[in-house]
């Protein structure tokens, strides 16, 4: 495939089709109201302690807690109450994920953008940001490294909005990835299930990424405030319009990509109107395709080369604010995946495992071409933030461990056709975490026998020798057939799953 090179005549102003933003209005309006935000935020405040135990219930039945619920929880002010919904989380999290944590890389392919969001080095007008475009080949090389001398499985591929980074290069760089097959110590090193976050796309252009088999697909708000998002999206960018971007998840459903990714940009506006318009969100698909959220993410603006506004937030997200916005998500979306990314420094990425997180990122490089290019600079201006864990993944593997949590590689779930709506209500139900914990115990394995070394592998057969007792005890009908998966996959076989 010939990378474009320059912009063709009218790309941006053909971008936008208002059609797919006009059939889902209701009266000519969205599903975000700011007043009514506004108005449940204050009626609620001050909660009594017995409507406080009454919604951690409904938490713990694994129910989607009802706007006027996250709002009482929002306002908790008690320093007791928070220990307990902190406790209940944790008790939420174990019941639906039991010990796994879900691990996976992100993969930048580009860095040019026709947008000038203001808290990202990647914008138009940061002319000190060096632009660069991934060619297939060198897509290939960053995936070698990443599937055979890592060890991910799952990536979540990142574009810049750019003719050049358009669909057909998105289609073109997915098929890349999944076709590469690396030699591994016993086996064989490949991704996958890629991930994509991406700008919002067209209903056509969401049918192709379905066709070639994305995982999930992710498209953060950024801010559902609608001013601020006027405010920090320059006007006359495609980025500036804010349905076209609030319902890039009902095309993607329409287009038959069930499982969406959903996101704020914290430290942008009050980070109560963000998790209720989050949640707003969440309820709105809930409500329109069955199913809500696969993926719920809450990056906090990081500093950014040349990029001003990330210096001085008037609605910076402290750290204890940020443990509450984890909490809070977790008891409202019980069944929802959380997700922390290596923005956040290593010690918050452990205390939020324990607040109900379920995927993070590990030996995570966001310079364009940094996995293979080890010169390539990390702090430079080829990257979109500044990381604050740089940890590989052997070392996060390593702490799991002594958190007594297995990492799982598992990408079972939408190769089997257990996305979306099916998905969902068998996390509800209890009945995912049956094959989640089975295949995590394989996937765990592969990865031991391929690039542990010997310290690490002692201690990972510990728990997973742990797993397996759990596992006979607890799924005596299908024991046998995993022992006969598990040794073979100890046997040199890889992607054995249930
Ligand atoms: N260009 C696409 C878009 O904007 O949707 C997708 C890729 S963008 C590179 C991925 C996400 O990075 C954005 O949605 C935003 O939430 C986040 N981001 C941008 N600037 C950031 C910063 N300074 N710190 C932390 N996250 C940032
Ligand atoms: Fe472009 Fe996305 Fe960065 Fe905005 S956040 S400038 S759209 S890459």
């Amino acid at each position: 495939m010939e990378l474009k090179t320059e912009e063709p005549k009218n790309w941006t102003n053909q971008r936008i089709k208002q059609e797919q933003i006009d059939k889902y209005l209701s009266n000519g309006n969205n599903f975000i109201d700011p007043e009514n935000i506004n108005a449940l935020i204050e009626k609620t405040k001050n909660p009594d302690k017995a409507t406080i135990l009454n919604i951690l219930e409904k938490s713990m039945r694994i129910q989607t807690l009802s706007a006027l619920d996250a709002a009482c929880l929002l306002n908790v002010t008690d320093p007791d109450l928070w220990d307990l919904m902190r406790q209940t989380a944790l008790k939420v999290k174990k019941k639906v994920y039991d010990n796994r944590i879900v691990t996976f890389a992100p993969l930048y392919l580009g860095n040019a953008c026709v947008n000038n969001c203001l808290y990202c080095a990647f914008r138009k007008d940061n002319h000190t940001n060096q632009r660069k475009i991934l060619s297939l080949s060198e897509i290939e090389k960053e995936v070698r490294v990443l599937c055979g001398q890592i060890g991910h499985k799952r990536l979540v591929v990142v574009y810049g909005e750019h003719p050049i980074t358009d669909i057909d290069y998105m289609v073109e760089s997915v098929k890349t990835i999944y076709g590469i097959r690396e030699k591994t110590a016993k086996g064989i090193g490949q991704i996958r299930r890629v991930n994509v976050n991406a700008a919002p796309l067209s209903i056509e252009e969401l049918k192709r990424l379905h066709e070639v088999g994305i995982g999930t697909y992710q498209v953060f708000q950024e801010t559902y405030h609608p001013q601020t998002y006027k405010n920090v999206h320059p006007e006359n960018t495609l980025k500036s319009n804010y349905n076209w971007r609030l319902y890039a998840m009902h095309r993607a459903m329409e287009a038959g990509i069930d499982d969406v990714g959903l996101g704020v940009l914290f430290g942008l506006y009050d980070w109560k109107f963000e998790i209720m318009g989050l949640l707003s969100h969440n309820r709105e698909l809930e409500k329109k395709f069955g199913v809500g959220a696969h993926t719920i993410s809450f990056p906090r603006i990081e500093p950014a080369d040349n990029t001003p506004l990330t210096e001085n937030l008037e609605y910076k997200v402290l750290d204890e604010d940020f443990k509450k916005i984890i909490t809070v998500l977790r008891l409202a979306v019980p069944h929802t995946g959380l997700i922390i990314t290596a923005r956040e420094n290593a010690e918050i990425r452990k205390q939020a495992i324990a607040l109900g997180i379920t995927q993070t990122d590990a030996s995570t490089k966001i310079a364009i071409g940094s996995y293979s290019d080890k010169t390539e600079n990390q702090q430079g201006q080829r990257q979109q933030f500044i990381l604050g864990d740089t940890r590989s993944l052997e070392e996060l593997i390593n702490e799991y461990i002594q958190m007594g949590y297995i990492t799982s590689f598992c990408t079972a779930g939408y190769r089997c056709g257990r996305t979306g709506e099916c998905i969902m209500d068998m996390l509800r139900s209890g009945k995912e975490g049956k094959f989640c914990k089975l295949n995590a115990v394989l996937t765990f394995q592969e990865w031991v026998d391929d690039f542990a070394t010997e310290q690490t592998r002692t201690k990972a057969e510990e728990i997973i020798a742990k797993e397996i007792q759990e596992i006979k005890q607890t799924l005596p009908d299908i024991f046998e057939q995993f022992m006969d998966y598990y040794n073979r996959v100890k046997n040199g076989e890889r992607d054995l799953y249930f």
